[in-house]
C-alpha cells in the first residue's frame, strides 16, 4: 500500500487521536524508510521506546524464539522469564522486586496503587505530582499528570493528587500533608519540555521523604533504560526511590511496563491487591531480557553519554547563531532544542528533509534516537537541524 492509501484506510477505520502524515513500513538501527521508500534517520525511535534500534537482532531473535516456545500463561502459573527479568532490574536498580504490566500508564496506576495501599494504615493517601509533568492516559494518571490541557473534558478525575512546582523543594513542602502518602517525580520531565530536575531538588526530595515518613516514586517511564547515560534516571543523582516505573524503552517496540518496589515495600502488594492478564508474558519478559543484554554487551550506557554530549554540543553551536533559538538542553539522549516559538515548523521540515524529531511542550524540538546511535549519524541530523534553521532564518 502507498502512503495515500493508507491515510485513506485510517482515516476510515480509525478514532483520530493522532494526525500522522507519514507510513513507516521498515526499520533498521536509527533508520526507518516510508511506504515510497524514503529514508529517515530516526531521533524519536518510537518515543523512546526503542533504545537498542529498530529491529535489532539480538531482540528480534529473542522474540522469535520465544513465540515458538511459550507465549502467554497468565499468572496464574510460573513462567521462567519473569523472575529472570526481574532479577536483571533489580541488580541494575540495586535491589528490589518487579511486577510486570502492559505500559507506563499501568506502570503508574501500579505506583499509585502501592502508595495507597501502603499509607492505608496510617490515613495517608495523597499524591503530590509536579506541575508541567506527564504521567499518561488512563484516569488516575491524567489526574497525576500536572498539566490542565490534557485534563480538560475529562472530570471529574480521581481525587488525592496535589500539584507543585517542579525544581522547587519549598513548593512540594508547602503541598505537604498529614495525608502525604508519596511524591511522583520525573528525572528529567520528557512531555514537559526536556527538563532535567536539579540535583538539590531530587536529592533534597530523597531527604524530605525520609523525613516525612513519605514515599518517593519515580516515573522513569521514559528515563528509564539507558536513556539518560545510567540504567535509570535517578541514578545520575545518586538517590534511591521507594518504588518506580518503566515501560516505553523495557521491551524495544514489544509492549511491556514494570514497577520496581525498593526491599522496604516490596511486599506491600500481597495476592490479590494488583493482578494484570498479559503482564509479564513470557514473550514480553524474552524481549526485555535481550534488551538489557544488549545494551551491556554493547555498552550503550557508556554510548549514550558519549553521544548525548556531542549532540547537545552540535545543538548548542547552532542555538547559538540565532536570536530565535533559546539553546538546547538536555541529559543523555534525551535532549531539546528550544525555540523562543513553536518548534512545529521545524519539525516539519526537518522531516521533509529526513530526520524524525518531535515538538514537545509548544517550543521545543525533542531529539530521542536510539541508544546506539553513531558519531556520524548525529553528525548527519546536527547538519540537517543546521540547514533547516538558516532557511528558516531566511524566510
Ligand atoms: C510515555 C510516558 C508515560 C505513559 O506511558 P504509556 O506507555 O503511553 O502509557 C508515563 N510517564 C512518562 C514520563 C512518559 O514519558
Amino acid at each position: 500500500m502507498n502512503t495515500t492509501e493508507i491515510s485513506d484506510l485510517q482515516k476510515k477505520y480509525l478514532i483520530p487521536t493522532y494526525a500522522p502524515e507519514l507510513a513507516l513500513v521498515k526499520g533498521s538501527g536509527t533508520k526507518v524508510w516510508d511506504a515510497e521508500g524514503n529514508e529517515y534517520l530516526d531521533f524519536l525511535a518510537g518515543i523512546a521506546v526503542l533504545n537498542v534500534g529498530h529491529c535489532h537482532p539480538n531482540v528480534v531473535i529473542a522474540i522469535q524464539k520465544q513465540a515458538a516456545k511459550l507465549m502467554h500463561v497468565s499468572n496464574l502459573y510460573y513462567n521462567e522469564r519473569q523472575p529472570q527479568l526481574a532479577e536483571k532490574l533489580s541488580a541494575a536498580a540495586g535491589g528490589g522486586k518487579c511486577f510486570f504490566c502492559n505500559s507506563g500508564a499501568e506502570a503508574n496506576e501500579g505506583l499509585i496503587k502501592l502508595a495507597r495501599l501502603h499509607g492505608s494504615a496510617s490515613g495517608k493517601f495523597e499524591v503530590i505530582t509536579m506541575k508541567n509533568s506527564f504521567h499518561g492516559r488512563t484516569l488516575a494518571t491524567l489526574a497525576a499528570t500536572g498539566q490542565e490541557k490534557v485534563q480538560k473534558g475529562f472530570a471529574p478525575l480521581p481525587t488525592g493528587f496535589v500539584y507543585a512546582e517542579f525544581n522547587n523543594l519549598d513548593s512540594v513542602k508547602a503541598a505537604i500533608t498529614d495525608q502525604t502518602a508519596a511524591i511522583l517525580v520525573e528525572a528529567v520531565q520528557g512531555e514537559g519540555g526536556v527538563i532535567p530536575a536539579e540535583e538539590s531538588f531530587l536529592t533534597g526530595l530523597r531527604t524530605l521523604c525520609d523525613e516525612k515518613d513519605i514515599l518517593l516514586l519515580l516515573d522513569e517511564v521514559q528515563t528509564g533504560i539507558g536513556r539518560t547515560g545510567h540504567w535509570f534516571g535517578f541514578q545520575g543523582y545518586g538517590i534511591q526511590p521507594d518504588a518506580f516505573s518503566l515501560a516505553k524503552g523495557l521491551g524495544n517496540g514489544f509492549p511491556i511496563g514494570a514497577i520496581v518496589a525498593a526491599p522496604k515495600v516490596a511486599d506491600v502488594f500481597q495476592p490479590g491487591h494488583h493482578a494484570t492478564t498479559f503482564g509479564g508474558t513470557p514473550l514480553a519478559c524474552a524481549a526485555a531480557i535481550a534488551v538489557l543484554d544488549t545494551i551491556e554487551q554493547e555498552n550503550l550506557l557508556e554510548n549514550t553519554q558519549a553521544m548525548g554530549k556531542l549532540l547537545l554540543e552540535k545543538l548548542k553551536e547552532i542555538a547559538d547563531q540565532y536570536d530565535w533559538i533559546e539553546g538546547a538542553r538536555g541529559t543523555g539522549l534525551m535532549v531539546g532544542l528550544v525555540l523562543n516559538d513553536s518548534a512545529l515548523p521545524l519539525q516539519k521540515l526537518l522531516q521533509k528533509k529526513g530526520l524524525l524529531c518531535l515538538a514537545t511542550a509548544v517550543r521545543v524540538l525533542r531529539m530521542l534516537p536510539p541508544l546506539t546511535v553513531t558519531p556520524k549519524e548525529i553528525e548527519q541530523a546536527a547538519a540537517l537541524v543546521a540547514e533547516a534553521c538558516k532557511e528558516i532564518d531566511e524566510c
